[in-house]
C-alpha cells in the first residue's frame, strides 16, 4: 500500500473511532451529569470535525489547479480551520456559562461512572499515542502531541473524579469542565490567528526571519530588487514575487540563467510560486520606488 493511501486510511480509521467516542462521551455525560465530561465531549466534536475534514482535504489536495482556482485547493483546509476554531470558541463559552454558576451550586455527580469513562478516555487516547510513536514526520508529532494532551486531560478527569467519589466535593467537577473549556478556548484563538495570518497574507512564518534579500543580491548579475511581495497559501505552500534590475554588463539574452539561479534559490528558501521580472540596467521601471 501507498503511504498515501496509508495516511488516508489512518486518517479515516481515526475519524470513526473519535466519532463514536464523541457519542459515547456526550451519552455519558448526560448519565453521569457531569460538566467536565460534556466539556470533553465538546473537544472531541472539534477533533472529529477536523479529523473528517483533513480526511477529506487529502483528497481534495489531489486535485490539480484549475483555471477557476488557479493554486488548487489548498486553502480549503485552512478555511476549514478556522470554522472548526470558531465552533469550539462558542461550544466552550457555551460550557463555561453552564460550568461557572455550577461551581457556587454544584450539582451532584456520578462519579463511578466518571471514573469508568475517564478509564476509557485514557485507554483510548494512550493507545492512539502509541499507535502513532514510530511515525515522525511533523504532521504525526502534532496529532501525537494533542493526543498526549487529551490523555493527560483524562487522567484529570480521572483524578478528580476519585476525589469526587471519595470526599462527596461535587464543586470539582464544574471546575474541571471550566479548566477544559478554557484549554479549548487557548487551543482555538491560537489556531485562529494562525489561520488569520494566512489569509491576511503575512509573510510566511520561519521565511522572515532568513535574509532572502540578501542572499538573492549575492547573485551575480543581479543589482537591485524592488516591489517584492510574499505571502503563503496555505502555510506550507508560499508565494514570492519580485522585480530584479539586472547589472549594466548582463544581456537580455543572459536574463534566463538570471531567472533560473534567482527561482532555484527561492524554491530551496521553500517558495513553490515564484514570478520574476526582469528591469534592464537603464529602464525605468514605474515600480522602482517599491521598496519593500
Ligand atoms: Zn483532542
Ligand atoms: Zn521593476
Amino acid at each position: 500500500m501507498s503511504e498515501a493511501s496509508n495516511v488516508q486510511k489512518n486518517i479515516s480509521i481515526a475519524f470513526f473511532l473519535n466519532a463514536s467516542f464523541t457519542v459515547i462521551e456526550i451519552i455519558g455525560g448526560i448519565l453521569t451529569n457531569s460538566v467536565a465530561i460534556l466539556s470533553d465531549a465538546m473537544h472531541d466534536l472539534g477533533d472529529t470535525f477536523s479529523l473528517g475534514l483533513s480526511w477529506y482535504a487529502e483528497r481534495l489536495a489531489k486535485r490539480k489547479p484549475d483555471s477557476r482556482y488557479t493554486y488548487g485547493y489548498k486553502r480549503y483546509p485552512v478555511m476549514a480551520a478556522m470554522v472548526n476554531a470558531v465552533f469550539l470558541l462558542g461550544a466552550s463559552v457555551f460550557v463555561l456559562s453552564i460550568a461557572i454558576p455550577l461551581i457556587l451550586n454544584p450539582e451532584p455527580v456520578k462519579a463511578t461512572g466518571m471514573i469508568w469513562l475517564a478509564v476509557a478516555g485514557i485507554i483510548f487516547n494512550g493507545a492512539a499515542v502509541l499507535r502513532l510513536s514510530k511515525g515522525n514526520s511533523i504532521n504525526q508529532k502534532v496529532v501525537r502531541l494533542h493526543l498526549l494532551e487529551d490523555t493527560l486531560g483524562w487522567m484529570a478527569v480521572l483524578v478528580g473524579a476519585v476525589i469526587i467519589k471519595y470526599t462527596g466535593l461535587m464543586w470539582i467537577d464544574p471546575l474541571l469542565g471550566v479548566m477544559i473549556a478554557v484549554f479549548i478556548i487557548y487551543n482555538a484563538i491560537r489556531n485562529l490567528k494562525d489561520a488569520l495570518v494566512i489569509f491576511l497574507q503575512a509573510i510566511p512564518e520561519n521565511t522572515e526571519k532568513k535574509d532572502i534579500k540578501t542572499d538573492l543580491l549575492k547573485i551575480s548579475g543581479v543589482d537591485s530588487l524592488h516591489d517584492i511581495r510574499s505571502w503563503s497559501i496555505d502555510g506550507v505552500s508560499h508565494v514570492y514575487t519580485l522585480h530584479v534590475v539586472a547589472r549594466k554588463e548582463i544581456l537580455p539574452e543572459d536574463y534566463p540563467r538570471l531567472k533560473q539561479e534567482i527561482r532555484k534559490r527561492l524554491q530551496a528558501s521553500g517558495f513553490e510560486f515564484v514570478t520574476i521580472e526582469i528591469d534592464g540596467s537603464d529602464e525605468h521601471c514605474e515600480l522602482e520606488n517599491v521598496i519593500i
